[in-house]
């Protein structure tokens, strides 16, 4: 038998000599969320056997962890807004920079339509689903994996949304107040400097925003007149660097009161706009 102390010590030996990043908070999480038990069950009684099942389970995550497998894809779980998103292979996880667009658009959805493009896990949608009042819920996705994922996300958190298989806007129908997007914006030519966790394991495809890192902001842009009800609101997740880049592109789609948010760090994280016409001017 096996004390659940000791099970922690290797993990973390283990991590450490094979110099993964964050080794020791990996054993805890990989232990707690393995035994379901919290750091104060933990600390109170450290001499607590664990059946020989688990530890082999235990041991089988730390070998994953140590060939860079991400964490949440070993656990199968990713916490998002307080929420606990299903997560594998196949499917973007959730990350914390994301919860900013997410507050930004909790203060402008209540009782409003939401389209959320690239949904991926359904994080987003998900999220203000959930936490915030909206009317109605569309979140699309050309990965039918990832679809999968958002649906079983719906259902543990038990919200009723559409979600779509779309390429952008192939699929969708009717108009919405509100368009949301965490589109892949990283260039092409950036992802193999990306971790190895990354660029080994997550989905390409949630990643790559093509040359520029630009190409599904355009996309997206290129329907926000056709998509969004007048007054309606667009926003984006962009990189670090590419805020300028966003509101020109916002600028070019006609929208008003641009505005490019910060992230905890101090970088440009969101952008948002208002399609908003002028007085007297048609709709077209
Ligand atoms: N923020 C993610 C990362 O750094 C990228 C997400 C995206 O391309 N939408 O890996």
């Amino acid at each position: 038998m096996i004390t659940i102390q000791e099970a922690f010590q290797t993990g973390r030996r283990e991590l450490s000599d094979r110099n993964i990043e964050n080794g020791e908070l990996d054993a805890w999480l990989l232990l707690s969320s393995l035994l379901r038990i919290s750091k104060a069950e933990y600390l109170m009684n450290p001499l607590k056997e664990m059946s020989l099942e688990d530890y082999e389970v235990y041991q089988e995550g730390i070998k994953k962890r140590c060939q860079h497998i991400p964490l949440q894809y070993i656990t199968g779980e990713q916490e998002f807004m307080g929420l606990n998103f299903r997560v594998r292979e196949g499917v973007l996880i959730p990350r914390q920079d994301t919860e900013i667009l997410v507050m930004e658009a909790l203060k402008l959805s209540e009782g409003k339509r939401v389209l959320d493009i690239c949904t991926g896990s359904g994080c987003i949608l998900l999220s203000l689903a959930r936490l915030g009042s909206i009317s109605y819920g569309t979140g699309v996705d050309i990965s039918e994996a990832a679809l999968e994922i958002a649906r079983e996300n719906a259902e543990q958190l038990q919200v009723t949304v559409d979600l779509v298989k779309s390429d952008i806007y192939s699929q969708v129908e009717g108009k919405y107040d509100i368009i949301i997007s965490n589109p892949p914006y990283i260039q092409t030519e950036v992802i193999p400097t990306l971790m190895e966790e990354v660029k080994d394991h997550e989905p390409v495809i949630a990643l790559d925003g093509k040359e520029d890192g630009l190409f599904f902001y355009k996309k997206i842009c290129r329907g926000l007149k056709d998509y969004l009800n007048p007054g309606g609101h667009v926003l984006f997740e962009i990189g670090y660097d590419q805020g300028e880049a966003v509101k020109k592109l916002l600028q070019e789609a006609e929208m008003k009161n641009i505005h490019i948010i910060k992230d905890l760090a101090g970088l440009d994280r969101v952008v948002t706009g208002t399609w908003s016409q002028k007085k007297g001017e048609p709709f077209t």
